[in-house]
């Protein structure tokens, strides 16, 4: 990265990228709720356009050390104390009015850790009638993405008035996924995810379910088999780019390469390109935080 006449530019050895721009800063981040807590530490902007609201910072697998090896949510809470872990659905409506009255977001990604236990589509729902309540939405444009949603509960988040549900399913392969995600697997199996997924796009519809996949895990030929089982079912696919973070099981291990990344996507979307699943923009765009190199892929291909 280079400053050259008070711009940043982006530079690939000496082959300039492109400008990089920081995004604009919300007013809502110097603000305080009615119960007095800052805005900041409730919900935030990521990309361009997202409110991210994470309701409770707490998983329950990492109690059993079971947790996945991916994933550093513990470690990541504890060094950088930046948020308040367990939010208040006042607050979180408030947070939500507050963002969307400066026009600075279209959508929100709203996620709990895991709980498993059952009660978290209660939570789910005080929290998305105390958006509505604060913004006046009667369907919130947005994605809800709790601990797996199976049989009634797909139908009860539904009802709570979100627009889509997510699945945060990290791995295809049944083996791989037994082993890095050790206490998920235990309680939700490969084959409980693929039926649920299924059904959720019965209630919700094309487009409006989101699998979120870590990419860099598992071999391009089952990551690949995923995208197109998941696409045929009529889901929208986020394979995020596996980075072994610091605080994580798999801290210090090494991803696959660059160039292994790029053949994959550019692969996986013609899988997706060919279902023709309509992308639905509040669940992830390319304007969205996160490392998903399929909407740039995509963009290739035409699709935003
Ligand atoms: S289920 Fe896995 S990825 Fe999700 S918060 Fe728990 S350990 Fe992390």
């Amino acid at each position: 990265m280079k400053k050259e006449d008070n711009k940043l530019n982006l530079y690939f050895n000496d082959n300039k990228i492109c400008e990089v721009k920081w995004i604009e800063r919300p007013q809502y981040y110097d603000k305080k709720t009615t119960n007095g807590k800052d805005m900041v530490k409730m919900g935030q902007i990521g990309g361009d356009d997202c409110l991210f609201f994470c309701f409770q910072n707490y998983c329950a697998n990492f109690k059993d050390n079971k947790q996945c090896k991916f994933c550093n949510l513990v470690s990541t809470s504890k060094t950088y104390n930046s948020v308040i872990r367990k939010k208040d659905v006042q607050d979180i409506g408030e947070v939500a009015a507050a963002a969307w009255s400066e026009g600075s977001v279209n959508h929100v990604n709203i996620t709990g850790g895991c709980y498993i236990s059952g009660k978290e589509v209660e939570v789910v729902s005080q929290i998305i009638s105390s958006i509505k309540e604060h913004t006046g939405f009667e369907k919130v444009p947005g994605v809800i993405l709790p601990a797996p949603a199976k049989g009634n509960n797909i139908q009860r988040y539904y009802d709570t008035g979100i627009q889509s549900l997510g699945y945060a399913m990290e791995v295809w392969d049944e083996r791989t996924y037994k082993a890095v995600c050790p206490g998920k697997s235990a309680t939700t199996s490969h084959d409980e995810f693929v039926e649920s997924i299924e059904k959720a796009v019965e209630i919700f519809g094309r487009g409006h379910v989101y699998v979120a996949m870590v990419m860099g895990l598992e071999t391009k030929e089952t990551f690949l088999e995923g995208i197109r089982v998941l696409s045929s079912l009529g889901a929208n696919v986020i394979p995020f780019v596996w980075t072994p973070n610091p605080g994580s099981k798999l801290e210090g291990h090494r991803a696959p390469s660059a160039e292994w990344y790029v053949e994959t996507i550019l692969e996986a979307a013609e899988i997706v390109y060919e279902y023709q699943v309509p992308w639905g923009t509040e669940n992830h765009c390319y304007l969205c935080d996160g490392n998903s190199l399929l909407h740039d892929a995509l963009r290739l291909k035409g699709i935003e």
